[in-house]
């Protein structure tokens, strides 16, 4: 997939409509709030300091969490703004209102180069309605959308499909990347690729999962996801936490997990890898067994084993492209790490490419390496997810 070059446009001098990935909680310090993490706002930087040099005003919008209409003091966007402050070394202007005729006076009296912060327009109904009327008061007084928000590209709201029905629209660098990096997994990885496959929940990850099967060498499985598929072949796992059903409230569904999972394991046998071995936990007591040998009642299955952990690292040692999605295992128990810390220093030591997804692999990633180490993390949570489904994403769409 392509997306609409923003090098390709004169920007010069123009008012800029950014809209920001920056959708990121926050926590109090000493009794101020300040954003949790600031990846999404690093992100921010290079896009903006390019508007910077071309002269441009930029005007930064973003939502923060669902206050869903209304206005919620914990939840303005001026932690991020002071954030971003720093990460720019230059003030970012604040305004307390994202329409109307005082944000219309505030950015006609911005000087070229200055950035300004909206506040966070989920404060607004027609946000989340994607009302036309709000999508086009947001649009006043700027000439170009810019669009950075890849996290929020699932939803059709005023600020991603709205305000690019009103103005030209380009992509920002980290858009791009995040499109670019992706693309590149689903359309033509260098071979071998491996997926690495783990966390908490088979139900988010079935839709990528059932997309990259067949475009994959290997799927790794740890974490509790792989007790899905050991239950599915009949495994004992005591009292290790098995996602065995999954009811979709919407769609008024229930689905059998561990039936799919014996489904996809009959078809995929040569590519899906399973745990041999697995550490488990009672209280404080710690044992790594084979998963031939029945995990007794009251135990949990908390981390792939150690011979598990040398397989996977020599399969991701001997491919050219390596996704990881989920944790091994229960990582931030100080006694389950390893499983999760191995697979990451073997994709770190790798020469191919290296793309991490998912806000735990994350933090993860974090703790027993850094993230530079890897050619690219995906940021975005549910979208990545739904991107390596080959979903359509409704801005993306508005972007090619
Ligand atoms: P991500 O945020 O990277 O997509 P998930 O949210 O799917 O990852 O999963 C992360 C969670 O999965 C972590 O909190 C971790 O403790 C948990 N987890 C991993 N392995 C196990 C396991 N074997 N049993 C229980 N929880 C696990
Ligand atoms: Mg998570």
């Amino acid at each position: 997939m392509k997306v609409k070059n923003l090098k390709q446009v004169d920007l010069k001098n123009k008012t800029i409509l950014y809209r920001a990935p920056c959708d990121v909680g926050v926590k109090e310090v000493n009794g101020v709030l300040e954003v949790k993490d600031d990846l999404r706002i690093q992100a921010m930087v290079p896009t903006i300091e390019y508007l910077i040099k071309e002269n441009c005003k930029i005007v930064i919008l973003t939502y923060v969490g669902r206050p869903d209409g209304v206005v919620v003091e914990k939840l303005r966007t001026g932690p991020h703004a002071k954030r971003l402050s720093l990460l720019l070394n230059r003030p970012v202007l604040q305004v307390d209102d994202c329409v109307g005729p005082v944000v219309e006076e505030k950015i006609k009296s911005m000087q070229a180069g200055d950035v300004l912060m909206l506040e966070n327009v989920r404060f607004y109904k027609g946000e989340m309605e994607d009302d036309d009327e709000f999508a086009k008061k947001l649009c006043a007084g700027k000439d170009i959308v810019v669009f950075d928000g890849f996290p929020q590209a699932m939803r059709i709201h005023a600020s991603t499909t709205g305000i690019m029905r009103h103005l030209p629209a380009y992509a920002g660098f980290y858009l791009k990347k995040e499109v670019e990096s992706l693309s590149n997994l689903l359309d033509n990885p260098e071979k071998p690729f491996t997926f690495v496959i783990g966390g908490a929940k088979i139900s988010d990850k079935i839709d990528s999962l059932n997309n990259l099967l067949p475009k994959v060498d290997k799927v790794l499985v740890g974490g509790a996801l792989a007790n899905v598929f050991l239950r599915a072949q009949g495994k004992k796992l005591g009292s290790s936490f098995v996602e065995d059903v999954f009811v979709d409230e919407k769609k008024r569904e229930k689905k059998d997990l561990v039936k799919y999972a014996g489904e996809i394991l009959n078809i995929y046998k040569e590519k899906i890898v399973l745990p041999v071995d697995v550490v488990i936990s009672l209280g404080s007591n710690v044992k790594n067994i084979n998963i031939e040998d029945e995990v007794p009642d009251g135990w949990m299955a908390l981390d792939i084993g150690s011979r598990t952990q040398q397989i996977f690292s020599d399969y991701i040692k001997n491919s050219k492209t390596v996704l990881l999605a989920g944790p091994m295992g229960k990582f931030e128990d100080e006694k389950m790490k390893e499983g999760t810390k191995v697979v990451l220093l073997a994709m770190k030591n790798l020469s191919g490419t290296t793309i991490i997804a998912g806000g735990d692999t994350i933090d993860a990633t974090g703790e027993f390496a850094s993230l530079e180490d890897y050619t690219h993390i995906s940021l975005a949570g549910g979208a990545t997810l739904e991107f390596l489904a080959g979903k359509e994403l409704p801005a993306l769409t508005m972007l090619q």
